[in-house]
């Protein structure tokens, strides 16, 4: 190579090199070193030598009118499922083939071998708009030499930042073979309508000292002091210098990359808290100049970190306001409604007190550190910690199952409900559990085997999982419905989204007014009751239908309330949105009209509510209005012809 501008070197090389390996050999004060290119596209084994790729020539069928199926969708739009791509198809009862592989998530039509559906298409029936893959760059834990071996690991240790890992492509020998795979995946989730999010890890890497950046150009990429010690506030060995220009120059290619030539949708930023938020600002920019729908969002705990210059602020939640196009994860929703991950207490939904205020703010999305309901991924459970059934069941030892169910799925209805970004655990909709051989919970699975991590599509062949998975698409479809859930901005929150006073201790009840953010419906009023008890709720005026409760969840309308007061069952969330029955003579005959039928079916639709609410006469005062006016006659006969 020859001495270039700027501290750059230059070769060239005439022909055709698709697909030969190569590395450099730098000279670094006095020593020798072999390293592979920062900017290799694609590696041999275990990314050791970078490969030379013609691109184009490994993309598949229609990748040119390939693109984001959820463009035009708002940050709040989004619906993340997070995954690990080898837990989909680990457990023998996923009935995939490619086990462990980027090809995994391309099978479709996969069951259990009780017929239930598995794989890709349990994740598209569900609903969710995005799907987040942990790792899937080359990272350097799992042995790609000898993946006949049992080996298992979340990736949280880059070796080359541009490269798909090996070990999820059928062949890590051929450097050709990942870049196809990979984008096989993409292509496939993009035509089942599902985004694809990439877990990015610039924060550190494997081994600061082995990594080719810091080979080539010894301690520039990582923070290390005057002794040689580096930076770990990580507690990964290293942290990322992304205050220093060619770091951050680095790594804005790196995701422009990403999105470019794999047309990914989405990044979650790995302990974002270490970069700074100039690096960020750049990255989305950048991204956004090409990719308008991209989605942003990281860890943003506050670290102590060694910055190798004056001023410079980190990617942290208390500094969100500085980063405007990055959301940050919510620890506040995710310890309140459980307990923290740091120790054993409850949480709101399993018997915590006192968290009224936190989760009428969580539910707000503007929280102490959030300022917009844009910037905050509401959780209660990711592939960190115990998932979120061993969390409720480590923190309520006396509590039964069933009661422990309806602890999962009445913090599945607050995060699902609120403003923000919803984001869940793959298999928290079917009670995943990380159980120990010795029958403990697993809270660090980063290396178990697939005996703990994997997915076991084969509990949803029972009732209890089946109705959990139900409540979840539920939900996932009630909030897709309902774009008022959705507002993208402080000032329709505070303008639509009312608290209500004066309820018993612990239950938390807020109103969310009709019309804003081209919300179809007159309004939703959402009630979490976490109590022991039935807890009777006035509800504003008006008639109410009930779309979620403790059983169940969706667009269909469970029950119809009249007379002005809701009960809630013990630990459980009750959602309602005013009545389309709304008495009005115009809309009355229009109705009427357009279902002959209407009049047998709202008879029917009476039946059903009186039964199912018991002996209330309020309740049949109210059937009786709602089958007075013919709007309300027109939507129940709609509701019967849907129900199975
Ligand atoms: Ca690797």
């Amino acid at each position: 190579m020859e001495q270039d501008v700027n501290g750059t070197w230059v070769a060239e090389k005439e022909g055709n090199l698709n697909g030969t390996y190569y590395t450099y050999t730098v000279r670094v004060r006095g020593e020798e070193k072999e390293a592979c290119d920062p900017y290799a596209r694609t590696t041999g084994v275990n990314g050791k030598r970078a490969m030379v790729i013609d691109l184009a020539s490994t993309n598949p069928e229609g990748w040119d009118s390939d693109a984001d199926p959820n463009a035009g969708l708002t940050y709040n739009d989004a619906i993340i499922y997070e995954l690990h791509v080898r837990d989909l198809s680990s457990d023998g009862s996923a009935g995939i083939k490619n086990v462990g592989k980027f090809l995994g998530l391309t099978e479709t039509g996969t069951v259990t071998p009780g017929g239930i559906p598995t794989g890709l298409d349990h994740i598209k029936d569900l609903g969710v708009t995005h799907l987040h893959l942990l790792p899937i760059y080359d990272y350097g834990s799992v042995d790609e030499e000898n993946l006949d071996k049992a080996q298992f690991n979340w990736g949280y240790d880059p070796v080359n930042y541009n490269v798909p890992e090996g070990s999820y492509s059928t062949d890590p020998y051929n450097g050709e073979v990942r870049v196809k795979e990979m984008k096989q995946m993409v292509k496939t989730l993009h035509d089942n309508d599902i985004s694809v999010i990439m877990d990015v890890v610039y924060n550190h890497v494997q081994s600061a000292g082995d990594f080719c950046f810091n080979m080539i150009v010894p301690g520039y990429f990582s923070r290390i002091d005057e002794n040689g010690a580096y930076s770990n506030g990580s507690g990964c060995g290293n942290d990322t210098a992304s205050e220093r220009s060619m770091v951050r120059k680095y790594i804005v290619d790196s995701v422009k990359y990403w999105a470019d030539e794999y047309h990914i949708d989405g990044f979650r930023f790995d302990l974002v808290g270490l970069i700074d938020t100039e690096t960020i600002n750049q990255i989305v920019e950048e991204v956004h100049k090409d990719h308008p729908d991209v989605i942003f969002y990281g860890e943003g705990w506050t670290m102590d970190t060694m910055v190798t210059k004056e001023g410079v602020t980190m990617a942290t939640q208390q500094n969100s306001v500085e980063t405007p196009g990055f959301a940050y994860f919510s620890d506040t929703i995710r310890d309140a409604l459980k307990g923290s991950v740091f120790d054993t207490s409850t949480g709101y939904v399993s018997g915590a007190e006192g968290l009224e205020e936190t989760i009428e703010q969580c539910f707000m999305g503007l929280t102490d550190w959030c300022t917009t309901p844009a910037q905050t991924i509401n959780y209660a459970s990711c592939h960190d910690n115990l998932t979120m059934m061993d969390r409720i069941a480590r923190s309520t030892l006396d509590s039964s199952r069933a009661d422990r169910i309806r602890m999962n799925n009445l913090a599945a209805a607050v995060y699902l409900t609120s403003e923000g970004i919803p984001f869940m655990q793959a298999g928290e909709e079917m009670l995943r559990s990380k159980l120990k051989a010795g029958g403990t919970y697993d809270e660090n699975s980063y290396k178990s085997p697939d005996s703990v991590n994997s997915i076991k599509w084969s509990t949803l062949e029972e009732t209890e999982y089946q109705d959990v998975y139900e409540y979840y698409k539920g939900l996932i479809a009630f909030r897709k419905a309902h774009a008022a859930l959705r507002l993208t901005n402080a000032e329709d929150v505070k303008q639509n989204v009312t608290p209500v006073d004066g309820l018993p201790a612990n239950v938390v009840a807020l109103s969310i007014n009709g019309g804003v953010n081209g919300e179809a419906s007159d309004g939703i009023f959402v009630i979490f009751n976490p109590n022991n008890q039935v807890e009777e709720i006035p509800l504003p005026e008006g008639v109410w239908d009930v779309f979620v409760n403790g059983e169940k969840a969706g667009t269909e309308v469970l029950a119809t309330i009249a007379d002005g007061k809701a009960s809630v069952e013990p630990i459980s969330a009750m959602v309602l949105v005013r009545s389309t029955a709304a008495p009005s003579a115009a809309g009355a005959e229009s109705a009427a009209q357009e279902s002959p039928a209407a009049t047998e079916s709202a008879s029917a639709e009476a039946a059903d509510v009186s039964s199912a609410s018991g002996n209330s006469a309020g309740i049949l005062i109210g059937v009786a209005a709602v089958a007075a006016a013919a709007g309300g006659i027109a939507f129940a006969a709609k509701k019967k012809k849907g129900t199975k």
